[in-house]
């Protein structure tokens, strides 16, 4: 029983070890890539429900591997979470997608609100300052960003500072995935937020569920009461659509309109919304 549990113990140890090799592994590659510039943006709209149009477009990145294909942020995005390399990521979505939109408006195209993620690491002392140096140096007109943060990030700080600063310039920030975590819509009142999206899982068994459709309604009349915009994300279907329509919601992001699109894509997709 002894030797058994010792063996247990060694392979215990040697899982152990492989996730932190795999971990390190998988950092190093990240580096590696954000050097070869092997990130690439894909662009999602986001429309007003009552006419389709594209008034915003969330900035959403992919590893293009060499040997793997495409892979998933789910899959790299917690690992760069895991120390400073999510913010030379950040700074290389933020930089890469505003460059992106203002070549587009630079021809014409129609303008819109650029939403980019940000992560838990990445709201940092000085991180407002940073941004504001980073969006003059491009041109990038700051009433055109947004920054999404996830509702548990936001709760997890106490010092929202830098979160203020940001939307002191101007910049909107809206709290992703809502719903979802601990927060009361009284707290919503004290923070610097102009946005809630509800998340996708209140939204993926519209109509079925009745009591999704309760927390969905709820969330966008009481967020209207405190002056935020509502945005529904994983908007698949048309009763889904016409549902949230119906309730009031402002903007939609989902597969029913469009996937997130690589640039050329989105382009051509900004093109036929024009002529439409
Ligand atoms: P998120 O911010 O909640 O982004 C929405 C996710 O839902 C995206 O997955 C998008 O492709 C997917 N989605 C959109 N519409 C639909 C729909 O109708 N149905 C379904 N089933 N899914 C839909 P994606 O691109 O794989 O991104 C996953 C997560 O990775 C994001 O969740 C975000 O938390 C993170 N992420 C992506 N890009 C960045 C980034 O540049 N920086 C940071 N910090 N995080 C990022
Ligand atoms: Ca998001
Ligand atoms: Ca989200
Ligand atoms: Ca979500």
């Amino acid at each position: 029983a002894k030797k058994q549990g010792l063996g247990r113990y060694q392979f215990y140890q040697e899982a152990l070890t492989q996730t932190v090799t795999d971990r390190l592994q998988l950092t190093a590659e990240i580096r590696q890539a954000l050097v070869q510039q092997d990130f690439v943006i894909h662009y999602q709209p986001q429309y007003c429900h009552d006419n389709d149009k594209i008034v915003g477009a969330e900035a959403l990145v992919r590893w293009r591997h060499a040997d793997k294909g495409m892979i998933p942020p789910a899959e790299f995005i917690p690992v760069a979470e895991q120390s400073d390399l999510i913010n030379e990521l950040g700074i290389y979505v933020l930089k890469t997608a505003c460059q992106q939109c203002l070549a587009w408006w630079k021809r014409g195209l129609p303008r819109f609100s650029l939403a980019v993620n940000l992560s838990v690491n990445q709201l940092r002392p000085g991180v407002a300052a940073e941004f504001q140096a980073l969006l003059m140096e491009i041109g990038f007109p700051l009433a055109n960003l947004e920054l999404e943060v996830t509702e548990s990030l936001i709760m997890k700080y106490e010092d929202l500072s830098e979160l203020k600063a940001l939307q002191a310039l101007g910049i909107a920030i809206a709290m992703d995935d809502f719903g979802i975590g601990h927060s009361s819509l009284a707290q919503l009142k004290h923070l610097p937020i102009s946005k809630l999206k509800i998340d996708r899982s209140f939204i993926k068994d519209i109509p079925a569920a009745d009591n999704d459709m309760l927390i969905a309604s709820t969330i966008i009349s009481m967020g209207h009461s405190m002056g935020l915009k509502i945005v529904a994300e994983g908007v698949e279907t048309a009763a889904q659509k016409s549902f949230l329509a119906e309730k009031g919601c402002d903007l939609l992001q989902g597969y029913l309109l469009s996937k997130p699109l690589p640039a050329e894509e989105f382009e051509r997709l900004l093109l036929a919304r024009q002529q439409a």
